[in-house]
């Protein structure tokens, strides 16, 4: 299955098609301003307007885009109750036509890829190049599933005789209704987690982050267009605090899939056992690391660390906030590093040439400003300032000579700061990444092969790069990459866009009938 951003790029790269890349997205930034300054309901079958309501910011310049509603706890049960009396219906009508439908609505997005991919720019300050990637990455999500789900039949299988009068088989069912409750950094995990459980004959219940309601809600419009029934996907806004804990505790809601900070994923765990059994998918963020060798390519390494450290401004769960490097180049490296990442200045992703966008949200900024006793626990190497400007915008930072326990280096802290460290061997650097809880990505940039296995054979988290120079850490591509937390990363140990994922959302049944 070739990859969507696959074929965004080779339109990019075809003669005059760059140009083309660049006029489609600058239209649709203009285009997508009809969706500003109006209100959105909650679609639980029909709108539903609330009394109470949230407002989407843009991090470009913190006004407001957009008015959403705060779902009340009886809208909440409403919806469930709804989705757990249709998904029957919905599983009943086989995988086949599930998966037909989610293929068109994949091309159905495919064809509206720049619209969506401005949203992002406007409600998660996501800069072209990253908005695109995360709408190819959602068509990829919801190809992927259907198609696994095609090739495994449905995972129906003939299971013999286990009588001469007896035929048997097991058969894959849905549990019921997914409360899916999606992190504010891309669209594509609210659109995979949703996929996945709605694909295999789930009915699903979405809250998405507060931060970006808008790509989200029009998603669920667009598949609601392309065939999937009204009563078995519905949208509901609120914050986590509210909405998402009160799905967790409805008791007819039958697993939740997550993605966010730790705290709340391992709360989301201890009130599923208090309000299930649930089954509990989560993926619960890192502290991902990057070890250079003294035999590393050293320019490789270096646009390696910055992508995986900036982009995004560091609000991937597969950034990279941790560096190893070892001693015998760290001088040398550390120049590079600092004139690399002093050419990197924060500024608005609507702009062509903008690597760097800003942080999500005044409680993001906050945390910048409120974090620097931290920075200065080491030393500053660059950056350590928030921009005083509309909007919220801080410097890239690094900060070296932390003590080992230091708190930023040691949680994830979701900004566009890295902690760095001076290592006397990458075993060195394994031990301490593996000591740890949690587990998510990492790379390492070396020539010597030994050292990549060594690697590879060590560390103790769930996706590894080596020599990644186009993202050190972070990208993965859906099918080929699986996206899967080891220790408190993960938990379910099944990745993202992997093969085994849409099986968690399915229980066997085993069905004899004797003659
Ligand atoms: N899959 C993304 C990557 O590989 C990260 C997703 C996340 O932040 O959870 O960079």
């Amino acid at each position: 299955m070739p990859f969507e951003n696959e074929n965004t790029y080779l339109r990019m790269s075809e003669a005059g098609k760059e140009a083309e890349f660049h006029r489609l997205y600058e239209e649709s930034l203009k285009e997508i301003e009809a969706y500003f300054n109006k209100e959105y309901p909650n679609i639980i079958d029909g709108d539903v307007i609330e009394s109470k309501k949230i407002k989407d910011i843009s991090p470009i310049d913190g006004k407001e885009i957009a008015t959403f509603q705060l779902a009340s706890d009886s809208s909440v049960d409403k919806a469930v109750d709804m989705l757990y009396k249709s998904y029957k219906a919905w599983y009943s009508l086989g995988y086949m036509k599930r998966a037909l439908i989610f293929l068109k609505a994949a091309d159905m997005l495919s064809e509206q890829k720049f619209k969506f991919a401005a949203i992002l720019t406007y409600e998660n300050g996501k800069n072209r190049y990253e908005a695109i990637g995360d709408v190819d990455e959602a068509i990829d999500f919801m190809r992927y599933y259907a198609m696994n789900l095609i090739e495994n039949q449905g995972f129906i299988r003939f299971t013999g005789k286990a009588y001469r009068n007896e035929e048997s088989i097991s058969i894959m069912k849905p549990y019921g209704v997914f409360g899916v409750i999606s992190p504010f950094n891309f669209f594509s995990i609210g659109v995979g987690m949703s996929s996945a459980p709605l694909v295999t004959g789930n009915a699903v219940i979405l809250k998405p982050s507060s931060d970006i309601p808008l790509s989200l809600y029009l998603w669920v419009r667009l598949m609601h267009e392309a065939g999937v029934p009204k009563n078995v996907l519905a949208f509901v806004s609120g914050s986590g605090g509210l909405v998402g804990r009160h799905i967790v505790e409805n008791k007819k809601v039958a697993g939740i899939v997550f993605t966010g900070s730790r705290d709340v994923g391992l709360d989301i765990q201890r009130k599923s056992i208090d309000n299930g059994p649930k089954v509990v998918i989560t993926e619960m963020g890192g502290k991902d690391a990057i070890i250079v060798s003294n035999k590393a390519d050293m320019d490789k390494a270096v646009e390696g660390v910055v992508r995986a450290a900036f982009g995004f401004a560091g609000q991937k769960c597969s950034a990279c906030s941790l560096l190893y490097v070892h001693k015998d180049i760290y001088d040398e490296f550390m120049k590079r590093l600092k004139a690399r990442t002093e050419a990197i200045k924060p500024d608005d992703p609507r702009k062509k040439d903008t690597f760097l966008n800003p942080i999500i949200n005044k409680e993001a900024y906050d945390k910048f400003i409120k974090l620097k006793p931290e920075f200065n626990k080491g030393k500053i190497l660059t950056g350590g300032h928030e921009l005083n400007k509309p909007g919220f915008y801080v410097e890239p930072t690094i900060v070296t000579d932390l003590p080992k326990d230091a708190y930023i280096a040691r949680n994830e802290i979701f900004l566009p700061v890295l902690s760095v460290f001076k290592c006397n061997s990458i075993e060195e650097a394994v031990d301490d990444i593996n000591s740890m809880d949690y587990g998510l990505t990492g790379g390492i940039f070396t020539e010597d092969p030994k050292e990549i296995q060594y690697y590879f054979d060590n560390i103790e988290v769930g996706v590894i790069y080596a020599n990644r120079k186009s993202g050190g850490s972070t990208g993965s591509m859906v099918g080929s990459q699986p996206f899967v937390g080891w220790k408190l990363s993960g938990v379910s140990g099944k990745g993202t866009g992997s093969f085994y994922y849409l099986q968690q959302f399915l229980r066997e049944q085993s069905q004899t009938i004797a003659h």
